[in-house]
């Protein structure tokens, strides 16, 4: 069968000049009055759910939908406003290479990501990225990347109607988490050094292949577009 590339978003497509940590920000001040620590809360490669969950036990803010609900309006009307003022950039090769991919027969383009949905929408919306992903796993409900990854395989089922094999999958990330969570679904694990952790640190939790940047759209294609034995 044809394979499956779920790509992160962050550091791996694009660099929203965090556009996403401004508009939490924004959003914690507007609703409940409070500011910081998120410099002390690490966000890269954790869902949006556990992020924003630190942040409310942080701050003792009660969670209960009403306050989730309103948080999240206030979130993705800052997100909006943030990614039109950050200096944010679509990471190297990644233009090329999506639409190489999209072109392909052999492939099916969908998404792994620790962003709200909405954020996400959000995020690829304003890169011009959006059209190449039909379906993907996000950050609303779970703490732990590996259960986003199970969802963003029982969505390529789904979306394919038919049974997708973890051989059949490739994860595309820039962290750590990214690389366990692929393997928590027997996929294989193409990692990039193009978000916050370096390239040594990333070989230290084996991808099956690591690139310091896609620019080598051709060499990352072939990775990709291979068949599982
Ligand atoms: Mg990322």
């Amino acid at each position: 069968m044809s394979n499956v590339l779920l790509f992160d978003i962050d550091g791996t497509l694009l660099n929203s000049g965090d556009a996403g940590q401004h508009a939490m920000e924004q959003a914690l001040l507007e609703v409940f009055g409070v500011t910081g620590p998120y410099e002390n809360i690490l966000a890269a490669g954790r869902t949006d759910r556990a992020i924003t969950t630190d942040l409310f036990a942080h701050h003792k803010i009660e969670s209960s939908e009403t306050n989730w609900s309103t948080f999240q309006e206030a979130y993705f009307r800052h997100l909006l406003q943030s990614l039109g003022k950050l200096d944010g950039v679509v990471l190297p090769g990644i233009v090329g290479l999506l639409d190489g991919l999209a072109a392909n027969p052999n492939v099916t383009l969908g998404l792994l990501t620790g962003n709200f949905q909405i954020g996400a929408q959000l995020k690829l919306r304003h890169y011009q990225l959006d059209h190449h992903f039909a379906f993907g796993g996000f950050g609303d409900h779970h703490f732990d990347r590996d259960d986003v990854a199970r969802l963003a395989m029982e969505a390529a089922c789904a979306h394919l109607n038919q049974t997708v094999p973890g051989e059949s999958i490739w994860v595309i990330g820039d962290t750590p988490s990214d690389i366990k969570c692929g393997r928590a679904i027997g996929a294989r694990v193409v990692a990039v050094s193009t978000g916050i952790y370096s390239y040594e640190v990333l070989e230290e939790a084996g991808p099956d292949f690591l690139f310091t940047d896609f620019s080598d759209v051709a060499a990352v294609t072939q990775c990709l577009t291979a068949l599982s034995k």
